[in-house]
């Protein structure tokens, strides 16, 4: 699963400092997009538990949010990274997934 990049959001998710991962690959072609950069999987580079991991560490304490936008193209590896997030997070933080489909939405609120 390809990022185009991450981000420390304010807007995403009310009341919440999230770090974002911009998943790339969205085959949906929306007309007006605000980032068809994820249109395709060449604008960006796999994301990597480690990397996850790292970024997790290097803004403890600062974030309160793991936010990935877009990815329900991209299921298992979407939900491989979900289960990793909850392995090394530290709580309180929520880690959500935004996507377009309802069906591939998760919530999650560590306590
Ligand atoms: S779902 Fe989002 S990223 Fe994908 S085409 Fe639509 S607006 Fe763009």
């Amino acid at each position: 699963m390809n990022i185009y990049k991450y981000d420390i959001v304010f807007q995403e998710v009310p009341d919440h400092v999230s770090l974002a991962f911009y998943v790339c690959g969205c085959p949906l072609k929306c007309p007006g997009c605000h980032s068809p950069e994820l249109w395709t999987e060449k604008t960006g580079t796999p994301l990597t538990t480690e990397l996850l991991q790292q970024l997790i560490t290097r803004y403890r304490g600062r974030i309160t949010c793991v936010l990935f936008l877009g990815g329900e193209w991209h299921e298992t590896e979407l939900c491989h990274f979900l289960k990793s997030a909850i392995t090394i997070i530290f709580a309180p933080l929520y880690i959500q997934a935004l996507t377009r489909f309802q069906r591939a939405c998760w919530k999650i609120l560590i306590t």
